[in-house]
């Protein structure tokens, strides 16, 4: 396929969102790694509707499209994304407090502040979501959580747009969810928005958990670096974590790119890392770990592909 991105597409878009379009922007400004090259076109839609009318746009134009999140979870291509980029982190994503304890989060809410918000209405339940920096969508395309639980607990239905512009209403049975799995990690699909259950619970207290969470993270995480969180799943009834530790992998290096000393399973861009390097460590860690354990650790981040404009 070749690009279908000329100045008539750029000014179709510029007339049809109000979120910023960003030319040749380097994914390392979108990405918790700090690290990827640039993107022909980066949208960042201002909530559903604008990411809906981009998603349907690029199809129509044969333009091939990535969606990101709030970055917190990918590897983005060293040399660069030459489609468009869907950014939709937003904070003029919509969220709806409705009767029966329910509340509608559209895709671009960043998890913190639909966790704090349903806190200040009285509303609790998300605490195993709690500290974790990234998008409602991104969270159920990853099916995010904690020892505590994942986002697939909370999930009644969500709504999502196939790439033949049909628009599906997926139950929580219907999504697949697994361990960091869902249907959306293996359809070429942009989340619109999804319904979750609340339960009452008091605003005070819950704030205070979910300060304590986050401090919590604070000291036994590198959030000081840029990072992307655990970079493998845990085997079955294994840490990961345990195992690149014991396979002598803490502080491995490769560039700018270096295996945690707090946390094995984090890897953490030193300064002037780029994704090459990120990637080659994961393929040591991996190596080391299998000669060591004969376990071959998957990964939880995505890989995001180079992929070719239409
Ligand atoms: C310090 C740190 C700690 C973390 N701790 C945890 C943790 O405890 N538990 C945990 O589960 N994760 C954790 N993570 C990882 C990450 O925050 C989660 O996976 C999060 O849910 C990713 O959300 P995101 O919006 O950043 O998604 P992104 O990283 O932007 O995207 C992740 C994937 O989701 C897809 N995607 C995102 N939005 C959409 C959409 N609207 N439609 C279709 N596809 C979409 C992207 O294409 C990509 O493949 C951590 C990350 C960091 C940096």
């Amino acid at each position: 396929m070749s690009s279908a991105i000329n100045s008539t597409v750029i000014d179709e878009i510029r007339d049809n969102i109000k979120g910023q379009l960003l030319h040749l922007e380097p994914m390392k400004n979108h990405t918790t790694y700090k690290t990827g090259g640039a993107a022909k076109l980066l949208a960042c839609p201002r909530d559903s509707k604008e990411a809906e009318w981009l998603y349907r746009f690029a199809h129509r134009h044969e333009i091939g499209t990535t969606v990101i999140g709030a970055g917190s979870n990918i590897i983005a291509p060293r040399r660069g994304i030459e489609g468009l980029v869907i950014k939709t982190r937003s904070s003029g994503a919509r969220l709806e407090f409705k009767s029966g304890e329910r509340l509608i989060a559209e895709a671009g809410v960043y998890l913190d502040s639909l966790i704090r918000r349903a806190a200040e209405r009285g509303f609790g339940g998300l605490a195993a979501l709690a500290g974790i920096p990234g998008t409602v969508g991104g969270a159920v395309f990853m099916n995010a959580g904690t020892r505590k639980g994942d986002i697939s607990r909370v999930v009644n239905w969500v709504e999502a747009l196939t790439a033949d512009g049909e628009k599906l209403r997926l139950n929580a049975g219907e999504i697949e969810f697994g361990y960091r799995e869902s249907i959306f990690r293996h359809r070429p699909w942009l989340i619109l928005r999804g319904e979750f259950r609340l339960q009452r619970a008091d605003m005070e207290k819950t704030l205070h958990e979910i300060d304590r969470i986050w401090e919590k993270r604070m000291r036994s995480y590198p959030m000081q670096l840029p990072t992307a969180g655990s970079v493998f799943k845990n085997p079955e009834g294994r840490h990961a974590g345990e195992l690149i530790d014991r396979a002598g992998c803490g502080g491995m290096r490769v560039g700018g790119a270096m295996v945690s000393e707090m946390h094995a399973n984090f890897i953490v861009n030193l300064g002037g890392a780029n994704s090459d390097d990120i990637i080659e460590l994961v393929r040591r860690v991996r190596k080391k770990v299998f000669q060591k354990f004969g376990v071959f650790l998957q990964l939880e981040q995505k890989i995001i592909r180079q992929q070719q404009s239409s």
